[in-house]
């Protein structure tokens, strides 16, 4: 609720920000919205606007700078067809000379308003596709609006209303004003409220409630699909997303948001990727997730990580991550915080909930060590806090990602944090645990979906409050190291170590090689299953001889490549120094790369180390049932 007073406050901010005092009338009378997806088969969204306006010079941003995204990357490029008038007269509009974002139009005297129509082209097709497909559309708030310049997002109101193709349902974490038939009209929200809650929709939607027995707040997941099948969660599966909703209780304490919404959308044909929101998130994935163990598994590492931001990145987030609107740019030097504990944290509770099982936790955390360690020479030369610092240039990557780097601030999150919580545990001799530090900086009343910033000195001193202890001395090691090793250190104090041995992995963590050859350990390989040259380690045989990404092997010792082939070859290695030949297509022209290599098939598993107490497994089990 919005009183008085609190308008009156949010001007005398805006004052204090330099904004124009007539702005702040402006927030009094709410945006209306209008999309219209009737044309989501052929990836179109026609969208109105009427915003109150004021005479003279007026200038309108897109969205640039997405919360969660850590980067310019509002897809303003996907905006056609852009028409702006006033009292029934079409307004002449020039985008700014300096950011491709802003768009200045001049208002006529008179005008209060100001409407503007466009489309959205949405990118569709492929995993790297976009929101759109024959039978389902993922509303994105931020790709569907612009908004007037010089107004904080949380004193802009919005209408919203959307028309949907006939016959189809919804989901969102946004309250309902009214709906009826193919359209659904929304409270008025704030910006930020309205561009942290997004939509889906589809001709094939399930919602099933996910709230554990006794809990006040109501949890649902919301699911769209490309076919009907694909929406039949298994009731394990079901059960395993309460108990992650119950175990998120345990280890929070508290929750931030008036109720929750997991959007999962089941496609091959949208974008693959999770993004965090206050009360929902929007995760994405393959159509058959839900039908596969593998499927499953990697609805593990997606769904619980979304959901721990809510509190790791929506209700506490990095100061300097908090831009007021989406124009003003973010600084990403705490993503290891905002990112790499939600990593961590979200596969401890994919463990507790039984979403994974114990050694599948431990599998994924051997082989982020070794990724992080041999599979990374790249830490010799750039440090962890580059990787976060770097985000706004440089999120996407290319070939030979082990010697550039890339958002590794994820995965060695998972170690650095997994570090901090066997440190909290040694020092304080077990009476103290990571629980009371997420208790301590996540606690609080549940007043809604709110904002409490935080800083780095902040931080360390919520961890000291828990536990005494050099935690800025530890961060700031970690962070600045450019040692060629993993910081295994929780996973020993865990009591279990990092080793290699010709078993497979059960579970193959992140990477591309499904169905091809991971080598990475043994000659520095990832082969996709038509032989292209997915990763190849710098400094490791493979690339020692010639071979990079973007080749392809043909042939492996005279014989046309299968990934079989290759498996054998590495094989007879174990007893024997193999001289392998490897026929390699790049840019048109054949070579032949010789590789020397003794010592079989290397993968990384944990075993554990012999007198020391399984601390990792204890952090692992369910912790919500024993109270
Ligand atoms: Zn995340």
């Amino acid at each position: 609720m919005v009183t008085f007073r609190f308008r009156m406050a949010a001007c005398i901010a805006a004052l204090l920000l330099f904004i124009a005092p007539h702005l702040c009338a402006q927030s009094e009378t709410a945006i209306q919205l209008t999309v219209d997806a009737t044309q989501t088969p052929q990836h179109i969204l026609t969208i109105h606007e009427t915003i109150p306006a004021h005479a003279g010079a007026f200038t309108l941003y897109y969205p640039k700078w997405i919360p969660g995204d850590h980067q310019p990357s509002g897809p303003v490029g996907n905006v056609a067809g852009l028409k702006f008038l006033a009292g029934g007269k079409v307004i002449p509009w020039r985008r700014d000379l300096l950011d491709v974002f802003t768009f200045h139009i001049t208002v006529p005297e008179g005008a209060s308003s100001v409407e503007a129509d466009f489309q959205y082209l949405d990118g569709g097709g492929g995993p790297f596709g976009g929101s759109t497909t024959d039978k389902l559309v993922d509303i994105n708030w931020d790709e569907v609006l612009l908004y007037p310049a010089g107004t904080p997002a949380q004193q802009l109101m919005f209408a919203a209303h959307l028309v949907l193709p006939e016959g189809w349902k919804f989901g969102t974490a946004l309250p309902l004003e009214s709906a009826s038939g193919n359209q659904a009209t929304f409270k008025p929200a704030a910006l930020n409220r309205l561009v942290d809650s997004p939509l889906v929709a589809g001709e094939y939607y399930r919602a099933v409630d996910i709230t554990p027995p006794g809990e006040p707040i109501h949890h649902e997941i919301d699911i769209v699909a490309d076919s009907a099948t694909a929406l039949n969660m298994p009731p394990e599966f079901q059960k395993q997303l309460t108990n992650l909703v119950a175990e998120s209780g345990k280890l929070f304490g508290a929750r931030h948001y008036r109720d929750y919404h997991f959007l999962l959308t089941l496609s091959n044909h949208t974008a693959h990727f999770g993004l965090e929101h206050h009360e929902s998130n929007d995760s994405r994935t393959m159509e058959r997730a839900f039908l596969t163990p593998n499927g499953r598994r990697g609805l593990g590492g997606l769904l619980p990580h979304e959901f721990v931001h809510s509190w790791n990145g929506k209700f506490r987030r990095p100061a300097d991550l908090s831009a007021p609107y989406y124009e003003a740019p973010m600084q990403t030097d705490l993503l290891w915080v905002y990112e790499g504990l939600t990593d961590y944290l979200g596969h401890l509770l994919a463990a507790r909930s039984g979403i994974w099982t114990p050694e599948q936790f431990r599998e994924y955390l051997a082989n982020t060590a070794a990724e992080l360690g041999p599979g990374r020479p790249g830490r010799t030369w750039r440090p962890l806090q580059d990787t976060a610092d770097a985000v706004p240039g440089m999120f996407r990557g290319f070939s030979l990602m082990n010697w550039r780097r890339g958002v590794d601030y994820y995965p060695e999150g998972d170690l650095l944090w997994l570090e901090v919580a066997t440190i909290i545990h040694d020092q304080s001799h077990g009476k103290k645990s990571f629980e009371d530090f997420c208790h301590t900086f996540y606690g609080g009343p549940n007043d809604g979906p709110q904002l409490k910033p935080y800083t780095f000195d902040e931080l360390v001193a919520a961890l000291n409050q828990v536990q005494p202890y050099d935690w800025a001395g530890f961060f700031h090691e970690r962070l600045g190291s450019t040692s060629a090793e993993a910081p295994v250190g929780g996973i020993e104090a865990g009591g279990w170590k990092v080793d290699y041995t010709e078993k497979p992995p059960a579970f193959a963590g992140r990477g591309r090689f499904a169905g091809g050859v991971n080598a990475a350990y043994s000659i520095g390989l990832r082969l996709g299953g038509d032989g292209s040259v997915q990763d190849s380690i710098v400094g490791k045989p493979a690339f020692k001889a010639g071979i990079v990404p973007g080749m392809r092997v043909v042939a492996v010792n005279g014989r046309s490549f299968t990934p079989a082939l290759l498996n054998d070859v590495l094989e007879a290695s174990k007893s024997s120094t193999q001289q392998i030949q490897f026929l390699v297509l790049g840019d048109d022209y054949y070579h032949t790369y010789t590789v020397e290599y003794e010592g079989g098939p290397r993968f990384p598993h944990l075993v554990r180390v012999e007198g020391k107490p399984d601390l990792l497994d204890d952090l692992a089990k369910p912790q919500a049932s024993q109270k």
